[in-house]
């Protein structure tokens, strides 16, 4: 039977996959009001707290009032406006790259870039572990598709031996579920003795890493001869929506004659750009919110170790709580949420099959009391998820 869509929902909810939406009745923050629950939560990427900053929210307002709400039109017909276009030239400006090119989403530059860059007779290595929308992309282009092994530059440099055409080479800066670093100083040199371009899509990363919030690229001293494409979203740190390329003249003049994404779709409404802006200034300004949620990630990290939490490698607002089984992972987020605490269960395909985790992000937002409130409720919930697993083998 064609279409059957029933057996397909009832295999997913089986295997403990089903996914649910929670409905959120209040604006994005710790405090939150979800499904007539208030809550407690730590799932947000809100990462510098600036989703509901009220500045934020008057830059919108005002941009409203100036600008109208839609963009009325794609940026080559008569969507580009003048916040578009300001905040192209303050985020190349940050990222100390001659140009940025700003997209609706953070899917969108991505599918948009590679695809831009490479197709057929090229070549495109990704991590295994990237996001989505880079191995989306890779697929969509059309060039021969690769994956190397986890952050490991042995297995790419094996793979850049066998490529063909032009090269590209993409990685998270953070790794979204994992949120550990890509090792890029020895990526980008293996990507320079081939020859290849390095494309980093650092959506988690700018914002809570480097000196000024410069992300993962800023944090080692890159610059565009290592990392030719570098992409940073606005809908995790910077709190707002959309997503920028930056890189060279050349490379961003390639983008709006070639990427489809880009060209066939409506600008973002030219108020959310001025949001963008003002929430940029605060990024760059207000070093405490930096400060603040590495002191929370340090606390954190040392109460879940002392409980005995298999935490991973990360030093990101990103820490996830590796529980392997979907049900049980499931099972832990349940009884956090009995206790008032939101942590989402992340499970396959999002995750790689065994490897479903809580994960946990933590945001300057929160307070030092708050963090201690989720690690009194894992120090209660935690022993009797793992004592249940033995008892029952
Ligand atoms: C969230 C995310 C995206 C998608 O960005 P949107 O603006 O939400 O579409 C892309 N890459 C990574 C690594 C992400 O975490």
């Amino acid at each position: 039977m064609p279409f059957d869509l029933s057996a397909s929902l009832a295999e997913r909810r089986a295997a403990n996959l089903y996914r649910q939406r929670p409905l959120l009745e209040s604006p994005q923050g710790p405090l939150v009001m979800v499904d007539g629950q208030p809550l407690l939560a730590f799932c947000s990427n809100d990462y510098l707290g600036l989703a509901n900053h009220p500045k934020v929210i008057e830059a919108w307002r005002a941009g409203a009032e100036k600008w109208g709400v839609g963009g009325g039109a794609s940026h080559l017909v008569i969507g580009h406006s003048t916040p578009h276009h300001e905040l192209e030239e303050a985020l190349a400006e940050f990222t100390g790259r001659p140009r940025a090119l700003l997209f609706s989403t953070g899917y969108m530059a991505n599918l948009g870039a590679v695809t831009a860059l490479i197709g057929q007779g090229d070549s495109v290595l990704e991590d295994r572990l990237n996001h989505a929308s880079l191995l989306d992309a890779g697929l969509l282009s059309g060039a021969r598709f690769s994956r190397y092994l986890h952050n490991d530059t042995v297995s790419l440099a094996n793979r850049l031996r066998k490529v063909t055409g032009n090269t590209l080479v993409v990685t998270d800066g953070v790794f979204s579920m994992d949120g550990d670093l890509a090792d890029l100083p020895s990526l980008c040199a293996e990507a320079r003795r081939a020859n290849a371009w390095v494309m980093v899509d650092d959506a988690h990363g700018f914002g809570p890493l480097g000196a000024t919030g410069g992300g993962i690229a800023e944090h080692f001293g890159l610059g565009m001869d290592d990392v030719q494409v570098l992409v940073g979203t606005l809908g995790k740190a910077f709190g707002t929506a959309g997503a920028f390329v930056a890189g060279s003249d050349d490379l961003i003049e390639a983008l709006v004659q070639f990427a489809r994404p880009y060209i066939y779709t409506t600008s973002q409404p030219p108020a959310l750009a001025c949001a963008s802006l003002q929430s940029l200034a605060l990024l760059r300004s207000e070093h405490w919110r930096r400060e603040h949620l590495h002191a929370l990630i340090k606390r954190f990290r040392e109460g879940a170790r002392t409980i005995g939490l298999a935490l991973m490698d990360s030093a990101t607002p990103i820490q996830p709580i590796v529980i392997g089984d979907s049900g049980r992972a499931m099972q832990l987020s349940q009884r956090l949420r009995e206790r008032g605490l939101l942590v989402t269960a992340i499970r396959p395909p999002t995750v790689p099959a065994g490897s479903a985790r809580l994960r946990v992000t933590l945001s300057a937002a929160h307070s030092v009391e708050q963090v201690d409130r989720l690690l009194c409720a894992l120090a209660e919930c935690w022993p009797k998820l793992t004592g249940e697993a033995l008892a029952h083998g």
